[in-house]
């Protein structure tokens, strides 16, 4: 059978059988069953099983959450795995790239270096914000995958949605938005888009505003063709029983996690106009997302110095475009607290 995504995918992987693990084989129909199938110990505890390898349960109420189909979703050990099975599925490293946008997520070029896959660049314009025209230029029927991070790390900004979409529609390969910070913005996700476009990859995160980075999980979102195709390529049981079942609880906190998310945007612009009033602080990005990028005059002391008393903060000068900043988390009020004292002693 030809597959409508052949156009996007590794040709030598879509013959490939896919490993089918012992519960792939044996779906449990509600009966007390005695399981003498995959070789576990079978003295019980809440993980001396093998997990559901298909994640069915939490599939199926992260799609009612996130309004998609079940097929419409692959589920991973944090984005960063995800990033680097989407390259390894789609590139093939004789002939296949990539392309990213500096100043980008690093784990994009990264993920495709290690798996041997050339990175094309095509930096961001000099207000953050995407060029279009130079990222269509660029494309050719080689590009397999385009890393969108909308808001952006380091720079926090989100993309215009429009150049988004026009990339979408007139770009040749996989077009993956990722949205790890899309709860800490008012823009929609676009994942109300995936039914329109058989080229979009949407990613999220449990990982950021949802509290359980600890744990890994990412989401993937797109056509079931390309979710089928993931499947067949996954390690048997990729997501642990313990994260299933935490997920499973952070989904019925979602009115906390809301909360949770309302407090960091107030601490973020208090810490924009806290920072404002600092002299050695020479720009402050607009941030829509759970940290900002901060100019400084000279990020290197400035690192050192907030190291010093006791705060780490992560230097993004290395990015392009980046020269003297770093990027600054929110925190609790009192650690921002302790952020905002710090920077006001160093400026007396
Ligand atoms: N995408 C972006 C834009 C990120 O900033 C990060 C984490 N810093 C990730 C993906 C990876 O997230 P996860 O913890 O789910 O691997």
């Amino acid at each position: 059978m030809k597959l409508e995504i052949n156009r996007f995918v590794r040709k030598s992987l879509l013959d490939l059988k896919p490993y089918r693990s012992a519960r792939e084989e044996y779906v449990g129909e509600g009966r007390d069953m005695i399981l003498l199938d995959a070789n576990e110990n079978p003295f019980p505890s809440s993980f001396n099983r093998y997990p559901d390898p298909m994640q069915t349960e939490l599939k199926n109420r992260i799609a009612v959450w996130k309004e998609v189909n079940p097929n419409q979703l692959y589920l991973s050990n944090g984005s960063d795995e995800f990033i680097s099975q989407i390259i390894m599925a789609c590139c093939d490293p004789q002939n296949d790239h990539i392309i990213t946008l500096p100043p980008t997520f690093g784990m994009y070029k990264v993920s495709a270096i290690t798996c041997g896959v050339t990175v094309k660049e095509v930096p961001l314009d000099t207000n953050f914000e995407l060029d279009v025209e130079a990222i269509l230029e660029t494309a050719d029927s080689n590009s397999k995958i385009i890393f969108i991070p909308t808001p952006n790390n380091p720079t926090a900004n989100s993309f215009d949605v429009n150049s988004i979409e026009m990339i979408i529609q007139e770009f040749p390969g996989l077009v993956v938005v990722d949205e790890a910070y899309i709860e800490f913005t008012d823009k929609a996700s676009f994942t109300t888009l995936l039914n329109k476009y058989i080229n979009l990859v949407v990613c999220q995160t449990f990982s950021k505003a949802q509290g359980m980075a600890g744990a890994r999980l990412g989401m993937a979102f797109a056509n079931p063709e390309l979710i089928r195709f993931f499947n067949s390529l996954k390690a048997p049981y990729n997501l642990n029983s313990l994260t299933i079942n935490l997920a499973l609880e952070r989904l019925e906190s979602q009115e906390k996690v809301n909360e949770q998310v309302e407090i960091m945007l107030n601490e973020r612009k208090r810490l924009e106009v806290a920072f404002s009033e600092i002299s050695f602080i020479k720009t402050i990005f607009t941030s829509d997302a759970n940290f900002i990028l901060v100019r400084f005059d000279d990020c290197k002391i400035r690192y050192q110095q907030l190291l010093d008393q006791g705060i780490v903060v992560r230097n993004s000068s290395k990015n392009r475009a980046c020269e003297n900043t770093l990027r600054i988390s929110v925190g609790t009020q009192k650690e921002n607290n302790s952020l905002i004292n710090a920077l006001r002693n160093l400026d007396k």
